[in-house]
């Protein structure tokens, strides 16, 4: 380990580091708190419900929170129109529990609406604004949303099916028509300076308590059986990240035999360029609340592209970027990298997905003065588990670092018994973030979270300090660039094109994604479809992110194993290497 001979790192070992840190007294210090019938650990201090975070939003008034291309809301401002919006929920009806669907780009929007939801005891559901009309309806229809929330792209898309969803009381369209515009009850982002500057909605008056284990979002993730389940995330979820990001980066401090040192209040504010969707755990939950609970900048974009990424952290003075590592190989690679002054940035923090070990070297070499970070996490986990950063990622640049203090981990043989260190198994997990069930399916959340451990589905080995190498999946999914695929739902539909006998997708290598579907397809006798309308076909009923960018045809029934179950290594081995067609 080339750091620690150079400068005599580590100071003190990782176990000490954690003791020390989460001490009574410390400002980490952690609580054994009853949480869904198990006694786990808890941040004793900070905010406990997202309540909480929204009072601080309330505090940081005249900071600048978002910004999207020249438009700029203010703290106060934002604060003003999530109490206006939850107002306006309280009056129609909206009660504790309820589901508020949210699904729109990257907007300021978003976040109120989402805001306004959790603040009042409902349930915020964001949708996934790339799913197709199908997929919309699907996670309108399962949530049994009351109210849901658009951008004018999204609604046009499921428009003509709404009527026919009988939960659903209330459409809104925020910036467009055809749906009651969300700009009769806040205004438009440029007027909510305008707005009065009210409380939120009194809690207590709603019927419910606002326990930090109640439920604050259902956020959708892939499934084994084809269909996208509900994850339903606590408050203490989302506010436990706060604590736990600024304690990974005193961990990095300490571990250098160092005190993290105070920011100094006037020192310039910190900047986050989201890069990744708000609908996704990684941009609410490992991003936007920590961000708001600190008064930093949100920079969002209205499209992903890393020449305009650049721009962006040179002109607003972006202190961490990436998301996932898609993103972060984007910004590295870039040819126009150096016409740009970067120096603001002080953190590369990405995962969701694996982190190649080269990103880590890629980053240090590009950005000396910037700490790469990776983390692990699922939307179960409601985002970041574990975290690797600084010079504990720049040693183990193949491991995600170890859990949280609020995390506990270990790793599982098939046979039902933990498997020794350093010896490869299912990663099980367990810790107050972990999401409460699956939203209305008691077999699926027994299944994946019964005995009070999450069973990941990945393929994890812990080393002796307690870090977690993640080497495969067990479950049959990819990730391209920070989407998951689930391999189920793509060969399905394959299977229904009247030409189709069997299909199998598989994951295609890619630098920077990570991986691309491909499909394998085994045509009817007689059967007629070449590879632009199968892509079409899947186009046509799921997410652009789900079509298979290759389809191989095969002449010979697809390799099955004694159960009937197609053998994917084979598939791999024999399609994922091969030359376009
Ligand atoms: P999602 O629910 O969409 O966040 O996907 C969660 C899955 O992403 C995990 O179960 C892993 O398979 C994968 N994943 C997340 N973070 C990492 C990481 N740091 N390394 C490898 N895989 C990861």
């Amino acid at each position: 380990m080339s750091i620690s001979s150079a400068t005599g790192w580590p100071a003190i070992s990782v176990a000490d580091a954690y003791a020390r840190l989460t001490a009574a007294g410390s400002p980490f210090e952690t609580a054994l708190r009853p949480v869904r019938g198990q006694l786990l650990k808890t941040w004793a201090k900070g905010p406990q419900t997202m309540r909480d975070v929204l009072g601080r939003v309330r505090e940081h008034g005249d900071r600048t929170f978002i910004v999207l291309e020249d438009e700029r809301v203010s703290y106060g401002d934002f604060h003003k129109a999530v109490a206006q919006l939850a107002a306006a929920f309280v009056e129609m009806g909206v009660e504790p529990g309820d589901r508020v669907a949210v699904t729109m780009r990257n907007l300021p929007e978003w976040p109120v609406t989402v805001c306004a939801a959790i603040a009042i005891g409902a349930i915020a559901t964001p949708l996934n604004a790339w799913w197709s009309r199908e997929e919309l309806v699907y996670g309108l229809k399962d949530s049994g949303a009351k109210v849901a929330i658009f951008d004018p792209e999204r609604l046009e898309r499921v428009a003509g099916d709404l009527a026919g969803l009988p939960d659903l009381d209330h459409v809104m369209v925020a910036r467009g028509e055809g749906a009651a515009p969300l700009e009769t009850l806040i205004g438009p982002v440029a007027g909510w300076a305008s707005l009065p500057d009210a409380d939120l909605p009194p809690i207590d008056a709603l019927g419910a308590e606002m326990d930090p284990d109640s439920a604050a979002t259902l956020f959708y993730t892939s499934g084994t059986t084809g269909k996208p389940k509900g994850a339903v995330g606590s408050h203490r979820a989302f506010t436990s990240n706060i604590l736990t990001q600024q304690f990974v980066a005193a961990r990095a401090f300490l571990r250098r035999g160092e005190t993290m040192p105070a920011r100094p209040a006037n020192a310039p504010q910190r900047a986050t360029l989201l890069a990744v969707p708000l609908f996704h755990v990684t941009g609410f939950s490992a991003i936007l609340t920590p961000l708001m609970f600190n008064g930093d900048k949100l920079v969002l974009m209205r499209r992903f592209d890393a020449g305009q990424a650049l721009a962006l952290i040179e002109r607003e003075r972006i202190s961490t970027a990436g998301g996932v590592p898609a993103i972060a190989w984007q910004l590295v690679d870039h040819p126009d990298r150096e016409k740009y002054d970067l120096s603001s940035l002080e953190r590369v923090a990405y995962g969701g997905a694996p982190c190649p070990p080269e990103l880590s070297r890629r980053v240090r070499e590009v950005w000396p003065h910037a700490a790469p970070s990776a983390g692990w996490g699922m939307t179960e986990t409601c985002a970041v588990f574990a975290n690797n950063t600084a010079e504990d990622y720049l040693a183990k640049p193949d491991s995600c670092g170890p859990p949280t203090p609020l995390g506990e981990w270990k790793v599982m043989r098939p046979d039902g018994t933990e498997a020794p260190t350093g010896e490869v198994g299912e990663l099980w997990v367990r810790g107050c973030t972990v999401a409460i069930e699956y939203w209305n399916n008691p077999a699926a959340t027994e299944e994946t979270f019964g005995g009070g451990w999450l069973k990941t589905g990945d393929l994890a080995r812990l080393d002796e300090e307690g870090f977690a190498y993640i080497v495969d999946r067990a479950k049959d999914m990819l990730i391209r660039g920070g989407e998951n695929i689930y391999c189920i739902e793509v060969e399905n539909l394959l299977a229904e094109h009247p030409a189709v006998d069997e299909a199998a997708l598989i994951g295609l290598p890619h630098r920077t994604l990570g991986e691309e579907p491909g499909a394998i397809v085994r045509l009817r006798e007689g059967g007629a479809a070449d590879e632009a309308e199968l892509r079409a076909f899947v186009a046509s009923r799921l997410a652009g992110f789900k079509v298979p960018v290759r389809v191989f045809f095969a002449g010979e029934p697809l390799p099955r194993n004694a159960n009937g179950k197609l053998i994917k290594a084979e598939l791999r081995e024999r399609f994922a290497q091969s030359e376009p067609a």
